[in-house]
């Protein structure tokens, strides 16, 4: 059983990406925890060595959690695409190098896939909540849909303008900020999270 974080509770989002940070504090709002995020505290941005998302989220949280003397959420999540062997996943952000150029990392997913007609693709997100004592408890979402070309829509962040989720008519890119909250793998991985860890 997951340790509780009652009402009134604060913890730290542990991440450096805005994009991560906008919806983590959305999911959060309605359920009376209060967030600061690492980068308000100054904290430094570990480097991510493990190679899945589980170890990467736990040594996000537990750095930020031990540093920061409270409980602390961390999320580690990807873009996959089977075309590429469920590349770039664990790497997504490093595909963009360190400008960051997510127009630049979609373009080599749309390269790499080719002319392959299995245009399946899917995000995965492990939210991982820490105590400074080392205590952790993770949670894995996913949300399988397809890579689109050419990318559309301003909204979102990172690969949102190429992934079209299975069912919908619309990229992540496209949607309003709520219709991707009530079904993201974010929030899918936040829903198990709620379920386990808050009173
Ligand atoms: P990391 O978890 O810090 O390794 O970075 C994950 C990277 O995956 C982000 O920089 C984004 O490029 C990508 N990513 C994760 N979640 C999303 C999402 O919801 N939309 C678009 N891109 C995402």
């Amino acid at each position: 059983m997951a340790r509780c974080l009652p009402a009134g509770s604060r913890l730290v989002l542990a991440s450096h990406n805005k994009g991560k940070l906008r919806e983590i504090a959305a999911l959060l709002a309605p359920h009376g925890v209060s967030a600061i995020s690492a980068a308000e505290l100054g904290l430094p941005e570990p480097e991510e060595t493990a190679p899945d998302f589980f170890g990467n989220a736990r040594l996000k949280a537990l750095a930020a959690a031990r540093a920061a003397d409270m409980p602390a959420l961390a999320d580690d999540s990807g873009f996959s695409v089977a075309a590429l062997g469920g590349a770039p996943g664990v790497i997504s952000a490093r595909w963009a190098g360190p400008e960051k150029d997510f127009a630049a990392a979609m373009a080599r997913v749309n390269v790499g896939i080719g002319a392959a007609t299995d245009r399946r693709a899917w995000f995965t997100c492990v939210l991982c909540l820490a105590w400074p004592d080392g205590t952790s408890a993770s949670f894995l979402g996913r949300v399988d849909g397809v890579a689109v070309w050419p990318p559309r829509g301003e909204l979102g962040f990172g690969y949102d303008p190429m992934f079209q989720p299975a069912g919908a008519g619309e990229t992540y890119g496209e949607m309003p900020p709520e219709a991707k909250h009530a079904s993201s793998h974010r929030a899918r991985a936040f829903a198990a999270l709620l379920a386990s860890c808050f009173e």
